[in-house]
């Protein structure tokens, strides 16, 4: 799960790390007026939606007056805010957050992650701030700094101290202290919070020699949500794809993809391999949809009915391999959702297993325009010609 920069920052705050005074604005005059309560010139004003790379899109604006908190306040709640993260369509943004401006001296960057191959969470330290890690990572590898943690052990000051000898310069001996704080809290919250990610980019060191987080990032364990009930009432449904929300409504794994091929299968396994032999037939899928081994008629009904409510979809694919599903209940599922949505693209089906007989039986007598293919590489190359 997902929290706003303004939700991650209350986080840091209770904490013990520094973060820019800040206050949270809805409509264009309470942003004039928040900023009226806060140190400055300079202000920023910050667009609170989940996507990062937000200042490359105007989501981050450092002005120099009220009024133009008030403008740039006004522009951003009525345009939706495209970055690299958000899709061509960009993200409608309801609230911004208004901070006071700080003189920047330097950018660092600080996250959390857990790695997977080392079994360990790992701390990762750059003084290439402010960018994507991902970009600095390619291009500069050297400038970041990696630190397996010890979870029996904890952080351990050593750890701090091999980071900042690693800086060059080297800064003031100062920064040691807060950074080794900001770095000990930081890793106290990741593991108390049961955290996936924690990210400061950039954490800054000021004119002043303050070391603040500007900005902050955390995502969440779902699957440890039950133990933390004050953050998972922190969830935005806005931020959730509308019909990503509907899926998870009906117990349903989807995922929308960026193609116009929709693909109801059942197995996550088999929605993986489906996803790969429509791209090799030269298509893309439009979203992944894992109805699950076990799936009712129900949800065969509401899982081709969201992807039928996908207007970028262009034909659809069904492949299901009959195991602890049977066919017939597939069958009938498609059946019902035709009768409650008009099914206007081409139809693909490719059947296999428990049931089949009885599966195509009830298909055949239904009415519904739709093509059979034998196997799954057929399948693939009847729906990405469909789209041709
Ligand atoms: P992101 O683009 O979504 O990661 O948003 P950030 O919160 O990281 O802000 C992007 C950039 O805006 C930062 O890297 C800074 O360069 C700049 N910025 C943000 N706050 C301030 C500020 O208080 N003063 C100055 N001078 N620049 C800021
Ligand atoms: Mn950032």
């Amino acid at each position: 799960m997902k929290i706003h920069e303004f939700q991650a920052k209350d986080l840091f705050r209770d904490a013990g790390i520094p973060v820019p005074s800040g206050m949270l604005a809805t409509t264009p005059d309470q942003a004039a007026e928040a900023a009226k309560g806060l140190q400055g010139p300079p202000w920023v004003v910050k667009a609170q939606i989940h996507a990062g790379g937000r200042g490359k899109g105007g989501g981050v604006r450092v002005v120099d007056s009220v009024a133009e908190v008030k403008r740039m306040t006004e522009e951003i709640l009525s345009t939706p805010l495209i970055t690299p993260q958000t899709g061509p369509s960009g993200q409608r943004v309801r609230r911004v957050l208004v901070e006071e401006g700080l003189d920047i001296d330097k950018e660092y960057y600080l996250g959390i992650v857990v790695d997977r191959k080392l079994e360990s969470p790992v701390m990762i330290f750059s003084q290439a701030g402010g960018m994507e890690i991902e970009e600095v990572s390619a291009s500069h590898p050297e400038l970041v700094l990696v630190e397996p943690i010890d979870s029996e052990n904890g952080f351990m000051p050593y750890h701090a101290r091999n980071f900042f000898y690693s800086l060059t310069p080297l800064p003031d001996q100062g920064m040691l202290k807060d950074l080794a704080s900001i770095m000990t809290r930081l890793y106290e919250l990741f593991i108390s919070k049961d955290c996936s990610l924690v990210e400061i980019n950039p954490l800054v060191l000021t004119k002043s020699g303050a070391l603040v987080a500007l900005d902050a990032k955390i995502n969440f364990d779902d699957n440890a949500l039950f133990r933390h009930k004050e953050i998972a009432q922190l969830n935005d449904s806005f931020e959730m794809d509308e019909l990503e929300a509907e899926a998870s409504k009906h117990n349903i794994n989807y995922i929308r993809l960026d193609g116009n091929i929709g693909a109801m299968v059942n197995g996550a396994g088999l929605a993986m391999a489906t996803m790969d032999v429509i791209k090799l037939a030269g298509a893309e899928p439009a979203n992944f949809l894992d109805v699950g081994g076990g799936a009712s008629e129900e949800m065969v009904k509401n899982g081709l009915k969201i992807i039928l409510s996908d207007e970028r979809v262009k034909a659809i694919l069904i492949n299901i391999f009959g195991g602890i599903m049977r066919c017939d209940v597939l069958a009938r599922g498609v059946v019902k959702a035709a009768k409650e949505i008009e099914i206007t693209v081409p139809l693909i089906v490719r059947l296999e297993g428990t049931n089949v007989e009885e599966g195509r039986e009830i298909l055949n007598n239904s009415g519904l325009d739709f093509l059979v293919a034998k196997d799954i590489e057929e399948a693939a190359g009847m729906v990405a010609e469909q789209v041709k």
